[in-house]
């Protein structure tokens, strides 16, 4: 049985909205799961991998105002429920946008931002906000 890198997997799991939805009783999971929990030993070898489409509306949302010391020059931002069309609620980001803007019921899609750059090295990582539609 061969087994995907783990970087891989990782990566692919961060620049992409992947889940995982169960064969067996149609239930979708973000982030992915190796079991369904639902079914249990029924569903080994039945989850399946599926993009989300990253739309969705807020769920709920809340605004931050102290930031950790990398994200600083980020304060205010707005950290968010999303519940994706498809089902699934995901947390992350809203941004550009006031946080005025944001309301429950708010219709979002996904976008891939930088999030931050490594010291010294200078990679630069990404991985998806939301954005207002
Ligand atoms: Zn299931």
């Amino acid at each position: 049985m061969s087994e995907v890198p783990r970087f891989w997997r990782e990566s692919k799991h961060r620049y992409r909205l992947v889940g995982t939805r169960c064969e067996n009783c149609g239930n979708l999971y973000f982030p992915p799961r190796d079991i369904c929990p639902t079914c249990r030993r029924e569903s080994i070898n039945k989850m399946k991998e599926e993009e989300l489409s990253g739309e969705g509306e807020v769920y709920s949302y809340t605004v931050v105002h102290d930031g950790l010391e990398q994200f600083k020059m980020q304060v205010p931002y707005i950290i968010a429920i999303i519940k994706t069309k498809e089902g699934p609620l995901i947390t992350g980001q809203i941004v550009d946008c006031n946080p005025d803007d944001v309301k429950i019921g708010s219709q979002v899609k996904s976008t891939l931002r930088k999030v931050r750059t490594e010291g010294k090295s200078g990679i630069i990582q990404y991985g998806y906000k939301f954005i207002l539609k």
